[in-house]
């Protein structure tokens, strides 16, 4: 299999979003009250999958409309997201960075996407959709629809970004993967895993990639920020259950010690550059 990694835009968030965050209401107004040198920028990625069933694409990352001219602009901004999502945020996509324009760089539609898997529905990971709505399925856990409808979701997961795709949506089976034990094997083979890591939202997937080699790569979407997360079981921000973030954080950090793990990646690492990995 060969997994592509995929840099589609850039967040310029508090400096303890990725670590060190406080919960709670108060942290969350002054994460988005934080001035510039309070921040830092983080890559969001999507990725790309060739696995021998088709090719499949992992997240999004933001949508053009929201930075036209490739820099930051607070207008385009404002038309997309709410003012507390934009102040959180502060999002921008370079010139080239979108994901159709990557896959159109590599001579991919999305019709050519067997699927588009997607982890959760927050705006950074979903904003894209219009582009690759073309792709033959898109696919969500039905727990995280299931609560974006819902409470304190709708505050964070604007469902205009998202309400008008012809997403399906699956649901978690029992399994003896995750914190939670459940997920969704995409194709009945176990090569292709959404596997239910909740606390950053409670329907979130993190997405296990099998090889034929035996080997395994953990996409972890947002239940870590970057290895530090679960080497030191300190959740990364913006989740709204800590307990259940460290229950992810102790599963993922289990799978990171596995032999057979070629890598574990997260969303929003920053040390982590753009590459092609085969396994
Ligand atoms: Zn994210």
């Amino acid at each position: 299999m060969k997994l592509h990694i995929l840099r589609c835009g850039y967040i310029r968030v508090a400096r303890d979003v990725p670590y060190g965050s406080r919960s709670g209401v108060s942290a969350a107004a002054r994460q988005m009250l934080a001035a510039d040198r309070d921040r830092v920028i983080l890559p969001v990625c999507a990725y790309l999958v060739e696995h021998p069933k088709g090719l499949l694409l992992v997240d999004t990352g933001w949508c053009r409309d929201l930075s036209p001219a490739g820099v930051y602009d607070a207008k385009a901004v404002s038309r997309l997201l709410p003012p507390h999502l934009a102040a959180f945020y502060r999002p921008w996509l370079p010139e080239g960075m979108a994901v159709h324009e990557q896959l159109e760089r590599r001579g991919i539609r999305p019709a050519d996407l067997e699927a588009v898997l997607l982890t959760h529905l927050d705006p950074d990971h979903v904003a894209g959709l219009r582009h690759v709505a073309g792709a033959k399925h898109i696919i969500l856990p039905e727990d995280e629809y299931f609560w974006s409808c819902r409470t304190v979701y709708k505050t964070r997961q604007p469902v205009s970004l998202w309400q008008d795709q012809p997403i399906e949506r699956r649901f978690y089976r029992g399994s003896p993967l995750g914190p939670n034990r459940w997920a969704i094997d995409l194709f009945g083979d176990e090569t292709v895993q959404m596997v239910n890591v909740p606390g950053h939202t409670d329907g979130q997937a993190a997405i296990l990639l099998r090889s034929g080699s035996g080997k395994f790569i953990l996409l972890a979407a947002d239940a870590a920020f970057s290895p530090r997360n679960w080497r030191e079981l300190v959740p990364p921000g913006f989740g709204f259950g800590r307990e259940w973030q460290r229950k992810s954080l102790q599963w993922i950090a289990g799978l990171a010690e596995d032999p057979t793990c070629a890598a574990v990646l997260c969303s929003h690492d920053p040390g982590f550059e753009p590459q092609t990995m085969e396994f």
